[in-house]
């Protein structure tokens, strides 16, 4: 957990970074669209540019009295459509370049999904499993406070994304009602429910997961077999959803390992299993396989749901799920995505495959603002009838056109940030 030491290696010579990826990726979709769209020049250079981007440098004191200093990071990519809107990720390998991609794909997710939000995204590069609960608080409080000017209710409102929870919601939320002299939970979405989170939000990415799968099929989902990768907050419950639905989850996989059974995976007691031991690695019910071994399985449909690029020119030839639906954001490169489209795959993008989370976001958003709170019924309807919308829209554009569903989304998304760029007009 200390600061990266700029390498003596020359720069050619090192594979490209992750998260530098992660952008290459996303500016090419958003090319793809922009030229779909006929957008001008420099409507193009304004959208692909984030409007405001921090770098902060987090002093944390450790328990053995050491202070390290990390990089924490807040992007906010547009707000032109509202305020920005985004996760907080901690995860030691983020840098701002991913921070930056995930960014432009909340603003394009919004947008999409017909929520009055611009797209942000914040970072921490740290490891949250190698910190006890005080130094993650500490670090926690000290990001906040460093990126504080810049959110608030009608500004930026963060939430969780990878590494972060309800427990970090609610430290941030209290650090910025600490500085303003009063409560205000509408800074943040995705808090306990104590502190006015929504019902509904904890599981809603997955929910929406579940929702563009059984979609995308079109068919009774009974013995589907469906292989997850990533069994984290989006991932295991969306293993859990799908298994409920009817769908044979046969492998699910996380950073310590995989593991598959033909039959079917008993979910549950694979959720409590990795409560308990903290992954999935010495599962004794099911075989281990290779994670590579996962994403290659003959499945009729492929969730990944863990990080960007998983994914990759190198695997895709192997990949035999004829649907993927991508809970993680980013998790295909543009060079997988040609691939897997070229050889009949439907691909379910991120920005709307996993919209569930940031829909739930928005709706504990309007409680807030309403210092009001609904039925998990109310919350699961509008959930629902917000990605059938979206769903719908990108299904018929692509129809049309003969987009993939990711150019379709795309489109739509880019479209309307455009067009609202456009309505406002250039100030001064
Ligand atoms: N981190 C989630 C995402 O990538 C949720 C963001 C939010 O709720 O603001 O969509």
């Amino acid at each position: 957990m200390t600061v990266m030491v700029p390498s003596t290696t020359p720069a050619t010579s090192r594979p490209v970074p992750l998260g530098r990826q992660a952008l290459d990726s996303a500016l090419f979709q958003f090319d793809q669209a922009a030229d779909h769209l006929g957008l001008d020049d420099g409507l193009r250079t304004m959208l692909a540019t984030p409007r405001r981007s921090l770098t902060v440098a987090v002093p944390v004191r450790r328990e053995n009295g050491r202070m390290d200093v990390v990089q924490g990071y807040r992007v906010q990519h547009n707000i032109s459509r509202g305020p920005a809107k985004g996760g907080v990720r901690f995860h030691p390998a983020t840098d701002i370049h991913e921070i930056t991609a995930l960014a432009m794909m909340m603003t394009w997710k919004c947008a999409l999904v017909g929520i009055p939000y611009g797209g942000a995204k914040g970072g921490v590069a740290v490891d949250p499993g190698a910190l006890t609960t005080r130094e993650l608080e500490r670090v926690t409080r000290r990001y906040v406070n460093e990126i504080l000017p810049l959110i608030g209710p009608e500004k930026d409102i963060p939430a969780p994304d990878v590494g972060t929870d309800e427990q970090t919601m609610a430290w941030i939320m209290d650090t910025y009602s600490v500085n303003a002299g009063y409560s205000v939970p509408g800074v943040v979405t995705g808090k306990p429910t104590t502190l006015g989170g929504s019902l509904g939000r904890a599981g809603a990415t997955s929910r929406g997961v579940r929702i563009a799968t059984l979609s995308a099929l079109g068919r009774d989902p009974d013995g589907v077999t469906v292989a997850v990768q990533g069994f984290g907050k989006v991932g295991a419950l969306a293993a859990q959803y799908l298994s409920d639905a009817g769908c044979r989850v046969v492998a699910v996989s996380d950073a310590t390992g995989a593991v598959a059974d033909r039959g079917g995976l008993d979910v549950t007691a694979l959720r409590a299993y990795n409560k308990e031991s903290g992954g999935l690695y010495g599962y004794r019910h099911a075989d281990a396989l290779t994670h590579d071994e996962l994403l290659e399985l003959d499945v009729d449909v492929l969730v990944p749901a863990a990080l960007e690029g998983a994914l990759t020119a190198e695997n895709a030839p192997r990949v035999r799920a004829r649907l993927i639906v991508e809970g993680a954001n980013g998790p295909t490169t543009p060079e997988a995505d040609e691939i897997l489209t070229g050889s009949g795959t439907t691909i379910v993008p991120d920005i709307l495959a996993n919209a569930g989370g940031v829909i739930v976001s928005y709706l504990e958003w309007v409680q807030n603002a309403q210092a009001s709170s609904w039925s998990t019924d109310a919350v699961d309807d509008r959930l629902r009838a917000m990605m059938d919308q979206a769903f719908g829209e990108v299904r018929a554009l692509a129809a049309a056109q003969r987009f993939t569903l990711r150019q379709a989304a795309h489109a739509i998304g880019v479209g309307r940030v455009a067009e609202a760029h456009r309505i406002r007009g250039l100030y001064p």
